[in-house]
């Protein structure tokens, strides 16, 4: 007898349908899968034979034959385990095939019986409500992430006995529960309050927030660059339920478990310099996953001492802080995920950190100096609108700590500057960053002096039309948080001083 339901293959993170159909028949007992089966996929059957023997089912002794279709698409991992092992107890006659019909399954199995999570359960989810699907059922781990769709009937079993007792009578089972979704951040991981003195770095991300600008910190060790970085996502606006569930998907599929809920707190990635460009941008093989930026997707990733993560690595950042998505091509399949992440990254001036420091002395040397800001190339410089020199506090400062602005109250300053940005663009949340140069000329109307003064700063330093393209996007959000239309030449002034570190430097 012949029986199907219906799982999928992810890739990227969109889920693909697939078909599983099961054939006992007659000949010598075997186990035989087909339709480009990975070595996980292919595992199965031991996991399958066993489930059954250690859930009180008797053995399936006859020519087995499970089909994966379409056989172009390539299957890998083990969450096609659930659905072969329904298909077959179907295809035996050991429960009713009607139970398959709509039905749409993914899950692990372990020896015993149990099922373990498994990765892309939110875009199955969506490809399963997408397609009609009368029923997704999948561990109860991943019950929660999969009830985040709506319209979508969800079964979520702890073991493959009580998988069947779902299907049998799915109404007495309760749906799992969506967790929490608040559209608020009620917690911050990292308060601006635990911030001593660093006024032009606070005013720099400020500026960052509210424009949504990539920032390059340059200081000496332990002065507060990283304290600095950890209080930007709080000073984003909460995600939106769509871009809640876009972080998730991302996280969703590479992770088997990630956290319960959806989240409206802004992801924070923080990768340390030793990782591989596979770490960082996506891949690996031979099931290529997200990286860090994409786990950093509507967030922050932080990239802290910028130049030890070598060129090899940072030249990977280049098309995807273009693009907002990255390409990765393997064994025949491209694969896209998205990656629309604000940078933050920070450096020491230089590899002993105190070059430029009033009271240590540097002992680096120009060249090793220049040698190590190599490590970046000028067109990631380029993309980054603003460089802050941060320095060191004073002995003042830190024996005499005063109360700092917290970030509920740079928040309440960051709202008005955000309502300017959207009336702007008749569209929630337009950052400033995105501005290419035609939008900027019709947005930024200068005044006279603001005029005077572009045309001089433009003289001074010579500055490439990409270089002016990044000044006035910097002014234009300063202008914004100084609630005016027009941009002004103390605007621009103020922005002039954030490309200050790349002079020096390249
Ligand atoms: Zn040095």
């Amino acid at each position: 007898m012949l029986a199907r339901c219906t799982s999928a293959a992810i890739v990227g993170v969109e889920a693909c349908p697939v078909v599983v159909e099961a054939d006992l028949g007659p000949g010598l007992p075997a186990f035989q899968i087909v339709g480009l089966p990975d070595t996980a996929v292919q595992e199965s059957r031991e996991r399958i034979r066993s489930a059954l023997r250690n859930s009180g089912q008797r053995p399936l002794v006859s020519r087995l034959t499970v089909n994966l279709a379409p056989a172009a698409l390539r299957k890998q991992g083990p969450s096609f385990d659930l659905p072969m092992a329904l298909a077959l107890q179907a295809a035996a006659g050991r429960i009713p095939l009607t139970w398959l019909e709509g039905l749409w399954a993914t899950g692990e199995l372990g020896l015993d019986g149990s099922l373990r999570p498994v990765r892309g359960v939110l875009a199955m989810a969506e490809a399963a409500q997408a397609a009609g699907a009368r029923h997704l059922l999948v561990p109860k781990a991943n019950g929660n992430e999969a009830a985040q769709i709506d319209g979508l009937s969800v079964l979520a079993a702890a073991d493959l006995n009580e998988a069947q007792d779902q299907l049998n009578n799915p109404q007495v089972h309760p749906a799992p529960d969506q967790g929490r979704f608040v559209g608020t951040v009620d917690e911050f991981r990292f308060d601006l309050r635990d911030l001593q003195g660093q006024s032009h770095g606070r005013r720099a991300l400020e500026i960052a927030a509210a424009g949504g600008h990539h920032m390059l910190l340059v200081g000496p060790p332990g002065c507060g660059k990283s304290v600095l970085a950890r209080c930007l996502p709080d000073l984003l606006p909460p995600l939106s339920m769509e871009e809640a569930l876009a972080v998730r998907r991302v996280h969703s599929v590479a992770f088997a478990q990630p956290e319960a809920g959806l989240r409206s707190q802004r992801p924070f990635r923080a990768p340390h310099h030793s990782c591989t460009p596979a770490a960082l941008v996506g891949g690996g093989s031979p099931h290529p996953v997200p990286g860090e930026i994409s786990l950093a997707h509507h967030g922050v990733l932080f990239l802290d001492e910028l130049p030890e993560f070598g060129r090899h690595c940072l030249d990977h950042l280049r098309e995807p802080l273009e693009q907002g998505a990255i390409d990765i091509a393997r064994a025949g399949q491209r694969l896209r995920f998205p990656c629309q992440f604000q940078l933050v990254a920070a450096a020491n001036p230089c590899p002993c950190g105190w070059w430029g420091d009033p009271v240590h002395s540097c002992s680096c040397g120009d060249a090793v100096r220049r040698r190590y800001w190599r490590q970046v190339s000028g067109p990631l410089l380029d993309r980054i609108d603003l460089h802050v020199p941060v320095r060191r506090l004073s002995p003042t400062e830190v024996s005499r700590p005063v109360a700092a602005e917290t970030t509920v109250q740079v928040q309440q300053r960051l709202v008005v500057s955000r309502q300017n940005t959207s009336q702007r663009f008749g569209r929630q949340l337009f950052d400033n960053r995105l501005l290419d140069g035609r939008q900027l000329r019709l947005c930024s109307p200068l005044s006279a002096a603001a005029r005077d003064l572009l045309d001089r700063l433009a003289d001074r330093l010579g500055l490439s039309m990409r270089s002016l393209d990044r000044l006035m996007r910097v002014a234009r959000t300063i202008a914004d948080l100084a609630n005016s239309e027009r941009i002004e030449a103390e605007h621009l002034a103020e922005a002039a001083t954030y490309r200050g570190c790349d002079l020096d430097v390249t």
